[in-house]
């Protein structure tokens, strides 16, 4: 987005009319990583970025993001009653707050200016972990304009995680930022339509040119505030349009309001952590987790160190990786067990139980077992108790957890003489 050649006077009295959103950000600490997420689905993950040698503006940066971040999603739903972007929140000492993360980029910046900023911004991210498949990332960009006139920038594919908005904080100073966020979060959903019927000419194309109040035009008007813009003007280029091409009211990274949240309860059994290609689980105890209705999420089971992942039980079953849709609330369980077993082997009579590989207090869970029951002389086997049943010499059993076998010998009675 760049900032127009004009200046609208007028709207420069509205200047100060999101001021009652305006209470800061709740988090506390400058972290360069992403916190635990406590937002289950596709989101969107807020960065402040900073060249090497500009100064350090985190707490106030931060702020602006914050309320930036409010003032954007009440307007969105204003716009649209239904949606509004999921954002990443973490959990802090004052509460549920938006998760900012604090990168302190590896160049002056010197590096970032010019026509490759937004790729060299990128570049830098990326390597530092924010390549999420299904995260979207905000960017403020808090250093020397990168480009003069040059307001933000935004680039992703729809329905694909590692797209990027970024605001360059000192290029359009007198641009309202929530509306240029706006802008270039819409880019980062992958709003893209040349297909669309008001595609501007190149080389502003990838926008729409039939009203300059729409968020999404090429250029910002100084002073007009966000309140004022619209989230697809005629509804037919971009957002809830009726065309063929990808609508970005069907982005994932959206929260639906007018769908039920259902509950997905997952219990452990045995140490071990389950996780979800979506954001949202990552349990190493039993948790409840709640997502939008309709969500296909798949859960994977890694064990500990000192446990084996057997199966799942519930909503999935079997050993695979689980795949739910989420309709109604859902159970499902992970069942981890030991590395290594204890196999007790007892008999009542004489006679012994040959185990092949070995018997002992540490055998090798999952490891195929044979025994053998071998009645001692003058005696002979009747069944097998414990894990094992039947009167069959062999038995096999499941070695997934401790197991105690009992083999029953009976004396044979003396054979009588014929007479
Ligand atoms: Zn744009």
């Amino acid at each position: 987005m760049r900032k127009a050649l004009f200046v609208a006077t007028a709207a420069l009295a509205l200047w100060l009319a999101p001021a009652a959103l305006a209470s800061g950000w709740c988090g506390t600490g400058e972290l360069a990583t992403d916190r635990l997420d406590l937002v289950t689905g596709a989101q969107v993950h807020t960065i402040v970025a900073t060249p090497s040698d500009s100064p350090d503006l985190f707490v106030a940066d931060a702020n602006k993001l914050a309320d930036d971040v409010a003032s954007m999603s009440a307007w969105w739903t204003g716009q649209d009653p239904t949606r509004v972007p999921r954002y990443d929140v973490a959990t802090f000492p004052g509460g549920t707050c938006l998760d900012i993360s604090y990168v302190r980029l590896p160049q002056p910046a010197s590096a970032y200016q010019g026509e490759s900023s937004f790729d060299a911004v990128v570049a830098a991210l990326e390597n530092d972990g924010f390549a999420d498949t299904y995260k979207d990332y905000v960017v403020y960009y808090d250093g020397p304009s990168v480009e003069v006139g040059l307001c933000g920038q935004g680039g992703g594919q729809f329905n694909l995680g590692g797209g990027f908005a970024i605001v360059w904080m000192s290029g359009c100073p007198d641009v309202a930022e929530d509306a240029i966020e706006t802008h270039e979060l819409l880019h980062a959903f992958g709003a893209s339509f040349t297909q669309s019927p008001n595609d501007c000419p190149p080389p502003n194309d990838h926008h729409p040119c039939d009203s300059s109040l729409d968020v999404l035009y090429p250029f910002a008007t100084p002073g007009v505030p966000l309140s004022q813009q619209l989230l697809d003007y005629n509804h037919d280029d971009y957002y809830a349009h009726s065309g063929t091409w990808p609508d970005i009211q069907d982005a994932i990274f959206l929260q639906h309001l007018n769908t039920p949240e259902v509950a997905l309860g997952l219990t452990l059994s045995g140490p071990g952590l389950v996780t979800s290609d979506l954001p949202g689980v990552a349990c190493e105890a039993s948790c409840t987790t709640q997502w939008d209705q309709g969500t296909v999420v798949t859960l994977f089971a890694s064990p500990a160190n000192t446990s084996r992942f057997l199966h799942w039980t519930g909503g999935c079953v079997g050993p695979a990786d689980c795949v739910l849709t989420l309709s109604q609330a859902t159970s499902v369980s992970a069942v981890f067990g030991p590395m290594t077993i204890p196999v007790t082997v007892s008999t009542s009579g004489k006679g012994a139980v040959a185990c092949t590989p070995k018997c002992s207090k540490h055998f090798s869970a999952g490891d195929r077992l044979m025994l053998r029951a071998a009645p001692a002389k003058g005696w002979k086997f009747v069944s097998w108790g414990g894990v094992c049943a039947g009167t069959r010499l062999t038995c096999s059993p499941k070695t997934d957890f401790a197991l105690t076998v009992r083999a029953n010998f009976k004396k044979l009675l003396p054979v009588k003489k014929k007479r």
